[in-house]
């Protein structure tokens, strides 16, 4: 049945993916094997994060020219206003339209320090943005409620300024209670927000350094898949092949809710990827 499903949708679902700029030769070669394996599926657009506070934008731009200039995909950096001056920030995004880079996904960025207030939220990011050119914009959500955020109705009042401002779609933070991002795309809907909510998929390849993930994060893992996971934290082959079960049930799911689009935390890693995309139908067909 879900083979026949799967067939219907043919050439209706779509893929992103996002990777971090590497930053020493041997991660670099692991980046491009993973990008040359993972371009072949015809991703709507590619990522590239940028940490914040490191003070250097270098790696995530090398690596956006590089993709741009080796595979032909749309690619978009990542950029966060926590710290930078609105003058720097008109001037990067001011660079990046001259370069022909028109894909952004804007984002503010983590507080490094506790309490400390930026002056720029990622919606006053989006408003500088579009004032610049007309940019095709992501920006964050969170089903399961950003950790500043006073509740969860502020969130996706604080979410509907960012679509206000021009954003185009919004990637969540990755999740695995389904139910809770259905949840979330619904209100979505109930306060006006009317552009595409799509679901971060984090597929699973070593559940101890996940657990170190969500830390900071308000993400829960539903207790099914502790339980699946136990015992094998010395047993990275059998975690791997039970995350890509994990993203594919849940993707199930999602897909029979009517979502069509995907976008998956790579970690700059294919094979998870690879084989959850496979069984969407998301195939190199050139083998
Ligand atoms: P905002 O949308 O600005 O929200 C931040 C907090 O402030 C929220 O609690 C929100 O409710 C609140 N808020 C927003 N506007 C207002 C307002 N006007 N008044 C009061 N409160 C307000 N981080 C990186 O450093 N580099 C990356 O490359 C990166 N990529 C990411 C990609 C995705 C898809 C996601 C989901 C996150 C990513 N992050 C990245 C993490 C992100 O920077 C953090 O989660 C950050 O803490 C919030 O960023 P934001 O863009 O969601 O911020």
């Amino acid at each position: 049945v879900l083979n026949q499903y799967l067939a219907e949708l043919q050439g209706n679902i779509n893929v992103s993916f996002e990777f971090f700029p590497p930053r020493t030769d041997e991660m670099e070669q692991i980046l491009w094997k993973t990008i040359n394996k993972l371009s072949k599926l015809n991703p709507i657009f590619v990522s590239v994060t940028y940490s914040a506070h490191s003070g250097t934008r270098n790696y995530t731009d090398k690596t956006i020219k590089d993709i741009k200039k080796r595979t032909g995909l749309i690619a978009a950096p990542h950029l966060t206003c926590i710290n930078e001056t609105p003058q720097a920030l008109q001037t990067i995004a001011q660079e990046y339209w001259n370069n022909g880079i028109h894909n952004i996904v804007a984002l503010r960025g983590d507080q490094i320090k506790k309490n400390y207030q930026s002056s720029m939220y990622a919606s006053d990011l989006v408003y500088l943005l579009k004032k610049i050119g007309n940019f095709d914009i992501a920006v964050a959500a969170y089903p399961e409620v950003h950790p500043e955020a006073k509740n969860a109705q502020s969130d996706l009042i604080n979410l509907k300024k960012k679509i206000d401002a021009g954003a185009n779609r919004a990637i969540t933070q990755f999740f695995f209670d389904v139910e809770q991002y259905l949840r979330f795309r619904d209100l979505c809907v109930s306060v006006g927000i009317d552009i595409e909510i799509i679901p971060g998929i984090l597929p699973i390849f070593n559940f101890r350094q996940l657990q170190h993930f969500i830390t900071f994060t308000k993400v829960k893992i539903p207790h099914w898949i502790y339980v699946i996971f136990h015992g094998l934290d010395h047993d990275l082959e059998t975690q791997k092949m039970l995350g890509t079960f994990v993203a594919i049930d849940m993707i199930r799911v999602l897909l029979k809710e009517g979502v069509r689009n995907f976008h998956f935390y790579t970690l700059n890693r294919s094979d998870l990827t690879y084989a959850i995309c496979h069984t969407l139908g998301i195939k190199n067909n050139k083998i």
